[in-house]
């Protein structure tokens, strides 16, 4: 029978949980945690995503800010915003809002991040550290996706897991946390690509199927194999009239058609999405402990 990774239900009870340890906590800076938002353009989708992460603290008890700049900053601009929260000590962590506009190389700015306030784990030093296995911030999403796996006892260890899509921020992390010694890890990981040839033979041999390319719908029945654990990550807006908001978000999974073969898998919106919010206010929380650094 298949059974629903349901991102909503856990990162609400993981949020409660935050809930209760920021009130019970006496923090070493003597107040709550705070997370600082970077958000550049009026991208809707990055507008939306920010809004959730706000909510999320408000709801956990800590303290948030967003910064707000036009589309035409300048790269230096910006890193001078960024440097301002490194020194800021009322803020424990920050993130800075993906995508920048492309006269900015995002590279330079997310590394320009102190990496003990680098909450969404993108800082070289903190990919780094996470790839020898020491403490550091993991990267929100493929975070989110660990924490789904070990709430609900997923199996994987021994398993062959296949990831699709080699993005800096979701499916090359995920592939080195997936083959990692820990209690979520242990597998044998494939890693595929735009330029992986016969996408399917490997798809059809996973066990796990991490799907992270950002194309609706593109994984149907005939890339699956029986009882496999399926982890949609993609988020795809189609338009859609029917929708109050003239829009449906839609997965890289065709849910329907796959959902009957596997023995776990996540829905969109709803799975992995939900939990990439609560990883990030569990970094967070890190951070204002002085946890990792
Ligand atoms: P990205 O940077 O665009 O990377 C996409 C990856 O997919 C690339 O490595 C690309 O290969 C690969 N790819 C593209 N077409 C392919 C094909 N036909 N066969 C095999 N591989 C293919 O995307 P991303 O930032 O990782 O995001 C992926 C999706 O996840 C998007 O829909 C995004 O919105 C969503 N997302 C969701 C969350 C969440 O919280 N749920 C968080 C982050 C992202 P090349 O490297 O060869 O180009």
């Amino acid at each position: 029978m298949t059974q629903l990774l349901n991102g909503k239900v856990l990162s609400q009870q993981i949020k409660d949980e935050i809930k209760e340890t920021v009130a019970q906590t006496t923090f070493p800076n003597g107040r709550p945690p705070h997370l600082a938002a970077i958000l550049v353009g009026d991208d809707g989708a990055s507008r939306t995503y920010v809004n959730h992460k706000i909510k999320a603290c408000e709801y956990v008890g800590m303290n948030s800010t967003v910064l707000r700049f036009e589309q035409d900053i300048t790269e230096d601009g910006l890193l001078d915003e960024v440097q301002k929260l490194n020194e800021d000590h009322s803020i424990d962590g920050f993130i800075v809002q993906l995508p920048l506009p492309n006269h900015i190389n995002s590279d330079r700015v997310l590394q320009a991040i102190d990496p003990a306030k680098d909450v969404d784990g993108f800082h070289p030093i903190n990919i780094g550290r996470m790839t020898l296995n020491l403490p550091s911030y993991l990267p929100a999403t493929p975070m989110g996706i660990i924490t789904l796996l070990e709430r609900n006892n997923v199996e994987t260890s021994g398993k062959h897991c296949v990831v699709i899509g080699r993005s800096n921020i979701v499916g090359r992390p995920m592939s080195i946390l997936m083959s990692r010694s820990a209690k979520v890890g242990n597998c044998t990981v494939t890693l595929c690509h735009s330029r992986t040839k016969d996408l399917e033979q490997h798809t059809k041999a996973a066990d796990i199927l991490i799907v992270a390319l950002g194309k609706a719908e593109f994984i149907d029945k005939h890339h699956v194999k029986e009882g496999a654990v399926i982890i949609d990550v993609g988020i795809t807006r189609i338009e859609d009239d029917n929708m109050k908001r003239g829009f449906r978000l839609v997965g890289d999974v065709h849910f329907d058609n796959v959902q009957e073969l596997c023995s776990w898998i996540t829905p969109v919106p709803g799975g992995v999405g939900p939990m990439t919010v609560v990883s990030l206010l569990q970094n967070t929380l890190l951070a204002a402990q002085k946890a990792v650094y």
